[in-house]
């Protein structure tokens, strides 16, 4: 189905800025929405707004080697993949990325589609799981406003860094 693409840039995560965890921002000829019910049916943990439309879900290569190491976000013709620590490795997760969307499109008549919509934790429940401190070191002034952020896909919650161990997997988990 994707039988062109481009790498539109490779870069620095916005929110991650500093860290040398990249990046990249591939574009599609082919609105390739129609996968987004066969993705969500498909993997595990997939977060689907079809209203916008929007998928997001953890990718670990293809074929599968590793355990969600990666982070893949979709929408019609746009996919934003990460975190990478280097251009090779993003260039050949991208490859892999491209190669999975057309195994998914291929195999569709296998896959039960699923319209199940993510309903993403609220800011306030987010809030219960920071430290509280307001202490700033994640770029905004306060907990609730860095809350807010996650609840809204804009941050990355690594970026707060007295997030004891437990607390970062478990927001790992739900955002
Ligand atoms: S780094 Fe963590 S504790 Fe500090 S303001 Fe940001 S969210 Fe709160």
């Amino acid at each position: 189905m994707i039988k062109d693409y481009q790498i539109k840039s490779i870069d620095n995560i916005v929110c991650l800025p500093g860290t040398g965890i990249l990046r990249a921002v591939v574009e599609t000829p082919e609105d390739i929405s129609e996968l987004f019910p066969y993705i969500n049916g498909y993997v595990k943990k997939a977060r689907y707004l079809p209203k916008i439309p929007w998928i997001r879900f953890p990718f670990s290569g293809f074929p599968e080697k590793t355990n969600g190491k990666y982070d893949i976000a979709c929408r019609p013709n746009q996919i934003i993949l990460g975190k990478f620590s280097s251009n090779e490795e993003a260039k050949d997760i991208v490859k892999q990325a491209i190669d999975f969307l057309n195994f998914i499109y291929k195999n569709r008549e296998n896959i039960t589609p699923s319209l199940k919509e993510w309903s993403p934790p609220s800011a306030i429940a987010i809030l219960k799981y920071l430290p509280q401190t307001n202490c700033g070191k994640c770029g905004e002034k306060t907990c609730m406003s860095f809350a807010v952020k996650l609840s809204q896909g804009e941050a990355e919650v690594e970026k707060c860094a007295d997030l004891t161990k437990n607390k970062l997997e478990f927001l790992r988990e739900v955002l």
